[in-house]
């Protein structure tokens, strides 16, 4: 059965540096959301992903997600695929196959998720 922790709003993974990557979709309805012209929304909110393939959202200064506003994603309704999925996915992908001094190396942002760490204080029996 997969592991389902459920999401404590610390926004921890809105402040890790990285890349949230957006679908066309996503990019539509995050736009409606904010009542913008789409072309208008790739401007101020968007760039091109690392890998040139695609968009992702814009960073603040500080590296935080560039709709994390005093602690809270200002999107939270439409937010994309990838946020939605952390840290269940990763979670999943990784617990029981990989040792946990590897996954605290490799993958260091699970380790600030709040979830995640209450998660740790009492782990299955069976991992
Ligand atoms: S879109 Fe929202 S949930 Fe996703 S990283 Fe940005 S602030 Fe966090
Ligand atoms: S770091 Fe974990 S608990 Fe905190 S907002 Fe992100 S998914 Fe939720």
């Amino acid at each position: 059965m997969p592991i389902s922790l459920e999401c404590q709003r610390c926004a921890a993974c809105c402040r890790w540096p990285g890349e949230v990557r957006l679908t066309d979709d996503e990019v539509a309805k995050i736009a409606a959301f904010m009542e913008m012209q789409e072309p208008d929304f790739i401007e101020q909110h968007l760039r091109l992903r690392h890998d040139r393939k695609g968009l992702a959202l814009k960073e603040q200064a500080n590296h935080s997600c560039i709709f994390l506003e005093g602690g809270n994603c200002a999107i939270q309704p439409v937010k994309p695929q990838q946020c939605q999925e952390f840290p269940n996915r990763w979670v999943n992908l990784l617990w029981g196959k990989v040792p946990l001094e590897v996954m605290r190396k490799e993958y260091p942002m699970l380790f600030a998720c709040s979830a995640f760490k209450d998660f740790l204080k009492n782990p299955p029996a069976d991992t």
